[in-house]
């Protein structure tokens, strides 16, 4: 997703540590223009299906996502939370908010309407939220050619791994001969072809 909050601004790894407080890990930037991809830190991930993200994240989606759902055959009732769209409080700034659009959960669940069976039923046309995952983007001050590709953190995504691989460190229900290295530019380079293909630096 691209944070769109122009007050927020992406807190360094020296006060993320200072306050103790994990919201976002850089990997890289990318520049949408020339699409040149620049690593800063080394990543590894593997989608561990284990749907935690559909269970319990508020899902943001853009209009072109809501249009992609309406042209699949749903009614907007159906999967999007109502009043739209609504305030969300900023991670990055206190006293921020963001405006979006939310996916509706399940009555009395904090499960996503589209989740079932532990499986998306939207997958093909799925928000560019969920496509990105456990990735967003987030703008650079100063330089609006170049978006910030974070991750969100082992403790939020079991998937993600941020340090040097060490199976000490390796959650218990991902086998380390399981885990994919990947390389972080090819990791931006996937990411790069989701915000192109979902069009979001032209909204
Ligand atoms: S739309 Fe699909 S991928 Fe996104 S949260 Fe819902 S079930 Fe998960």
């Amino acid at each position: 997703m691209v944070d769109k909050d122009e007050h927020s601004s992406l807190l360094s790894l020296d006060e993320i540590e200072k306050n103790g407080v994990v919201r976002g890990i850089e990997i890289g930037r990318i520049n949408h223009v020339t699409h040149e991809i620049i690593p800063t830190r080394k990543v590894w991930f593997q989608c561990n299906s284990t749907t935690a993200c559909c269970r319990y994240h508020e899902i943001p989606i853009t209009e072109r996502d809501i249009q992609r759902i309406l042209d699949n055959g749903y009614d907007l009732f159906q999967f999007i939370v109502e009043p739209s769209p609504i305030l969300i409080k900023s991670k990055m700034k206190e006293g921020a908010y963001t405006k979006a659009y939310v996916l509706k959960k399940k009555p009395f669940t904090t499960e996503c309407v589209f989740l079932e069976n532990g499986k998306c039923k939207i997958h093909e046309f799925k928000p560019t939220a969920c496509r990105l995952y456990p990735f967003t983007l987030r703008p650079v001050e100063g330089n609006s050619d170049l978006i910030s590709v974070v991750v969100h953190p082992d403790s939020v995504c079991a998937s993600v791994h941020t340090e040097e691989r060490d199976s000490t460190k390796i959650p218990l229900q991902i086998k380390p001969n399981t885990i994919t290295l990947q390389d972080t530019s090819r990791i931006l380079q996937n990411v790069l072809k989701v915000v192109i293909e979902s069009e979001l630096m032209r909204e």
